[in-house]
């Protein structure tokens, strides 16, 4: 069985002192929600305070990035053993990533690895642009950047994959649930194909793509659908927790 997993992707937002706000705004109502993984990804700078805040809760932390050296002259970075130290999971190869920092594949798998060796569970984003939507191009997208991805990497274990097609990601144009099912399937055959049944059957994939409280249902009651990765609805806390919640009643 795949546990449901909601991640908040907090992307650039808040300040430390607003971060512990949010977070002691949703943690009690987080908290008593058991059948459901529910992470959130505040910025680097606040991991440390939001670690204490969710210490013995239910909850679960994760960072949007890191650097794939372990240590060194890498002025400005991050890296897997810091992150390692402080939470349990990491966002890799966000389109917003790959966009504006001209994160390759290359890249993404090399970050990728780095992860999995301190013992952090990547969630991994791959999605297609609006024009390799339009040109019917997802699938064969999605399978480049997932085979880049986890290239020379022979067990997934932890590894958690998030189908987010570029045009929905904070457009609020969120992709029908019924597509995002077949995308998620069809990446499920392709891990089904490199890493065997079991490994395909076990991993969780998510959507992410503009889900919001009003959508989450729509996405929730899709079978291969095992959760949501959330970007501008992690940031009210009402609002992030109605998904949890409803996602919880929908996948129990
Ligand atoms: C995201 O940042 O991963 C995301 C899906 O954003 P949004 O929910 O705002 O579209």
């Amino acid at each position: 069985m795949r546990v449901p997993m909601i991640a908040g992707n907090w992307k650039m937002n808040t300040t430390v002192s607003e971060a512990i706000k949010l977070v002691n705004e949703m943690r009690a109502g987080l908290d008593e929600i058991t059948n459901v993984d529910k992470v959130i990804c505040p910025p680097f700078i606040s991991l440390a305070a939001v670690r204490e805040l969710i210490k013995g809760s239910s909850i679960k932390l994760g960072a949007q990035n890191l650097y794939f050296e372990e240590k060194g002259a890498y002025t400005g970075e991050i890296s897997p053993l810091m992150l390692a130290d402080l939470c349990e999971f990491v966002i890799i190869g966000h389109s917003e990533r790959r966009q504006y920092f001209n994160e390759t594949g290359e890249i993404v798998n090399k970050k990728v690895k780095a992860a999995l060796r301190a013992g952090l569970k990547p969630i991994l984003c791959i999605g297609e642009s609006f024009e390799e939507n339009e040109a019917g191009r997802t699938e064969e997208v999605v399978t480049e950047q997932l085979m880049a991805s986890s290239a020379r990497i022979y067990y997934l274990s932890g590894l958690i994959i998030a189908y987010e097609p570029v045009w929905a990601i904070g457009t609020g144009r969120a992709a029908t649930g019924k597509q995002a099912n077949k995308t998620i399937g069809f990446i499920r055959r392709t891990v089904s194909e490199k890493y065997g049944k079991r490994i395909a059957r076990d991993v969780r994939i998510l959507y992410g793509g503009s889900v919001t409280a009003e959508n989450a249902a729509e996405f929730m009651n899709q079978p291969e659908i095992d959760g949501a990765l959330v970007g501008g609805a992690s940031l009210k806390a009402n609002e992030f927790l109605s998904i949890v919640r409803q996602t919880s009643k929908i996948k129990q």
